[in-house]
């Protein structure tokens, strides 16, 4: 079971363009994608850095911070999510630009909307296919196997139910989860928020207390601090 599988998949558009962001915000968001825009480099790779997204689109050419910095940024610090580089230059050694900062995929301005549409569809199928093992704090947790290993602990298997939550708050490292979010996205929204809790109650004994941080007041983000 995908934890992700439910919820609308989270976009995070970077593009100085106003009428270019206002087409594609109202078109994506058209096509089922929850989506934050950012109209320069620097809200970009705020964004980036503080909330989890499944997918990010990305002008090259932005104020304040340039699209390829901001990629190779938010992949020095560790964020994942694929990415799609727009730009006006098409040529092959940007496209290899491009590809070096970190993206997955790189379409010259001016695209059609469909092959964008088909092209984002294609990245986080891949990235989904590729994505059996997410990685954790000290370790990484197999999908499959439901095992989460780590060179400080024994491998560890997980039931179900743990592994789903885990693998919620590991994908979205960043977000803070209500309990609410996470009674709906894992347990389907069946029972009262007190089976999240005991989840997470479940996860810390095999895991250790650090696995899963408590944000008071809010609910619950993968543990950070080894
Ligand atoms: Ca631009």
């Amino acid at each position: 079971m995908d934890p992700a599988a439910d919820a609308p998949p989270r976009l995070l558009l970077v593009e100085d363009d106003p009428e270019l962001a206002e087409m594609l915000t109202s078109l994506l968001g058209e096509e089922g994608y929850a989506l934050d825009a950012a109209a320069d480099g620097q809200r970009g790779l705020h964004l980036g850095l503080t909330r989890g997204y499944d997918v990010i689109v990305l002008d090259r050419g932005l104020p304040a911070l340039d699209g390829l910095d901001l990629l190779t940024r938010l992949r020095a610090r560790g964020v994942t999510t694929p990415a799609l580089v727009l730009s006006a230059l098409g040529n092959p050694a940007d496209r290899v630009a491009g590809l070096d900062a970190g993206a997955e995929d790189y379409l010259p301005k001016p695209f059609d909307i469909d092959e964008l549409l088909a092209r984002l569809r294609a990245l986080r199928r891949r990235h989904l296919d590729t994505a059996r093992s997410v990685p954790l704090p000290d370790g990484r947790l197999d999908l499959d196997s439901r095992m989460a290993t780590g060179p400080a602990r024994e491998p560890v298997r997980l039931s179900e139910r743990e592994c789903a939550l885990l693998a919620l708050l590991a994908t979205r490292p960043r977000q803070v989860f209500s309990r609410d979010d996470l009674l709906r996205l894992v347990f389907d929204g069946a029972g009262s928020p007190v089976v999240v809790d005991t989840y997470v109650h479940y996860l810390r004994r095999k895991l250790g207390k650090r696995i899963v941080d408590t944000v008071r007041g809010l609910g619950y983000q993968l543990g950070r601090s080894r």
